[in-house]
């Protein structure tokens, strides 16, 4: 009985043990690859426990994801057990050191995100347009980061400066790194944020988005505000 009750924290949410966390880790990577938002070896994904991450090994495939290519690492980064993490690793730390309730960060290269990320020239703290209220409950405002080599320091920083603020960014020419509490929730910010972009792309500047008003009630709604 007590072990049950040592499995729910104070607030009542589930913690799941270092198997599980793994597990979860593996079958939401093998999902995004199924749904086309990553491909090859592209991509990379974690899950947060407290000060503990498990992220997935560089050069991982996440569709093929195993326990082996899960590298276990703490909020700094020190490898307490596997190999080498994602290069992308530092993206998903400051993610988590930002944003204390964020339990999964995704990191994935989808189609459309990238398309539309070529459409846009600057950077821009609202440049996903908001065609669905599903959309903007669950991603809000996407900021736009220009083109930095995957893995460089300069990204880091940029991914830096806005975790704070936003829990998803649009990467220029290169895809999308997304915070949520879970993995499910955070695959499902991913896939509104695909879908959005895939309708900018196909409405080309001509389609409505929600206005501002509108946007602005769903914030109330959600007692929540954003940095202009
Ligand atoms: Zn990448």
């Amino acid at each position: 009985m007590w072990a049950d009750w040592f499995a729910f924290s104070l607030n009542g949410v589930f913690l799941m043990n270092d198997t599980q966390m793994i597990q979860e880790l593996i079958d939401y990577s093998r999902l995004l690859f199924e749904r086309k938002l990553i491909h090859a070896s592209g991509g990379n994904t974690s899950v947060r426990r407290g000060n503990t991450v498990w992220i997935s090994r560089t050069g991982a495939e996440l569709g093929a994801l195993t326990e082996d290519l899960v590298v276990t690492v703490d909020l700094d980064g020190t490898v307490i057990n596997g190999s080498a993490p994602s290069k992308e690793m530092g993206m998903h730390l400051a993610m988590y050191r930002a944003r204390p309730d964020a339990g999964a960060v995704i990191h994935a290269h989808p189609t459309f995100s990238i398309a539309y990320s070529t459409k846009i020239k600057d950077a821009t703290h609202d440049a996903v347009p908001p065609f669905t209220a599903a959309f903007y409950v669950r991603a809000g405002r996407v900021p736009m980061i220009p083109y930095h080599p995957s893995g460089a320091m300069s990204l880091h920083e940029a991914v830096v400066d806005l975790a704070p603020h936003y829990h998803a960014l649009l990467l220029r020419q290169h895809g999308l790194l997304v915070a949520g509490t879970t993995m499910a929730a955070t695959l499902g910010i991913v896939e509104e944020i695909e879908q959005c972009c895939q309708i900018a792309v196909l409405v080309n500047g001509s389609g409505e988005a929600l206005n501002s008003a509108q946007c602005l009630a769903i914030d109330q709604a959600m007692d929540r505000s954003w940095q202009d």
